[in-house]
């Protein structure tokens, strides 16, 4: 799969491997779509927009994840031989959940990380699990492994314990095999103050949880993954203290102090990676923000520069402080922002002033008051309407692109 189209041109959607016992594949109603689209449609795209229509669609959608998971059933079986990989790439899924975090990492060795599954049921973080072939983000979680051409999740990495990143695991779990849970523990009862919902979302999450293998990683401690290096710069509220290799030294633009975080029980106890895959660099922190996200950049610069920086808390105003840009001094920043949530005008006024930072990318245009929304080329949903992903491809000389699912198009970025 993969096969780049050049900057410029689209990506045409290939069929799925299917073997002589696979015929009812063939004919569901993704690959049919997927055949019938035009060539800069996407799959993301024609679920989203079954996501988001209503009653008319609903038996369709129904129908189509039913025959997803069939799909799976039949591949399943022959993974080891159709999971062929023409490119040794990294590829990095950036999957609309309206505002939380869901990112899907599949590595050159054909591994998938997962870091968060987003919202439970309808989308809410008081939202209860319900039956997964209705479940909004768990459903689109599968669209993505579906293009990627993989049937389960090898590692899923929760970044901390609220809703819109915990709440959908449950659904997931019933719709694809996941077997290593990646957090850091549990909740602190303080943190249902401030989100309500919290502890019923974590309590769900754990009972799947307890099925499978489980790891609390450290400090400094690096995921199992094959030809990728993703090593833990955060959690439960504490940060590396020396600088990652590439990192080091005074940050000559900081503040006296951190900004507060907008929620400060959960959020900065977020744990966080750097992954590395050659001399590609990509950072996730999740909701890292006050304290930890401020000592990453401040004084000192512990993480160095990154090629890409999925923006803290969803680009919230916490995440706004111009000393980590300059610190991570991503080329690329993503926002998993929804039109409401996180998107802070001071995160668009930061970005716009970050040196060497060559494009925005947006989960979705924001209508927040003041909002500076970067180009519709760079933004995934115009709307609420669509759930179009965006996808990012790395090579291990340090070169990637990235294509908005909306309108298909890739942009590369160069070995610089
Ligand atoms: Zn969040």
């Amino acid at each position: 799969m993969d096969g780049f189209a050049d900057n410029g041109e689209v990506e045409v959607i290939d069929q799925p491997v299917v073997g002589p016992h696979e015929r009812q594949v063939d004919l569901d109603a993704f690959a049919h779509t997927a055949r019938t689209a035009p060539p800069n449609d996407n799959l993301a795209g024609r679920l989203g927009i079954l996501l988001n229509t209503k009653a008319v669609k609903l038996k369709r959608y129904r129908s189509a994840v039913k025959q997803t998971l069939a799909y799976f059933v039949a591949v399943g079986a022959l993974a080891a031989i159709a999971h062929v990989r023409a490119a040794k790439t990294l590829d990095i899924y950036f999957i609309d959940v309206e505002g939380g975090q869901s990112t899907l990492l599949v590595t050159p060795a054909g591994q998938t990380l997962l870091i968060d599954a987003g919202f439970p049921g309808s989308g809410t973080f008081q939202s209860k699990p319900a039956d997964p072939l209705d479940a909004r983000d768990a459903a689109r979680i599968v669209a993505a492994a579906r293009d990627a051409r993989v049937t389960k999740i090898d590692y899923l990495f929760i970044t901390h314990f609220h809703a819109d990143h915990d709440g959908g695991v449950v659904e997931l779990a019933q719709l694809m095999p996941i077997r290593t849970f990646v957090d850091h523990g549990s909740v602190v009862p303080e943190a249902e103050l401030t989100v309500p919902g919290t502890q019923d979302a974590f309590s769900a999450y754990a009972a799947v949880r307890a099925k499978g293998r489980h790891i609390e990683p450290k400090l400094g401690d690096r995921l199992p993954l094959k030809g990728v290096d993703a090593i833990v710069v955060s959690t439960e509220g504490s940060t590396i203290v020396k600088p990652l290799a590439g990192a080091g030294g005074r940050n000559p633009v900081c503040a006296p102090s951190a900004s507060a975080a907008q929620e400060p029980h959960e959020n900065p106890r977020s744990t966080g990676i750097r992954l590395q895959f050659g001399k590609f660099r990509f950072l996730d922190v999740g909701d890292l923000s006050g304290r930890p996200l401020f000592a990453l950049a401040c004084p000192n610069n512990l993480i160095g520069p990154v090629d890409v920086y999925l923006v803290a808390h969803h680009g919230g105003v916490d995440a706004a402080d111009p000393a980590t840009f300059a610190t991570f001094h991503p080329r690329v920043a993503v926002l998993n922002n929804s039109p409401v949530k996180g998107g802070a005008p001071e995160v668009f006024a930061s970005l716009r002033h970050v040196h060497g930072l060559e494009d925005v990318w947006q989960l979705h245009r924001s209508t927040n008051p003041g909002a500076e929304n970067f180009e519709d080329e760079r933004i995934a949903n115009l709307d609420e309407r669509t759930a179009y992903w965006i996808k990012l491809s790395a090579t291990d000389d340090g070169s990637f692109r990235v294509m908005n699912g909306r309108t298909g198009i890739w942009k590369s970025y160069h070995v610089r």
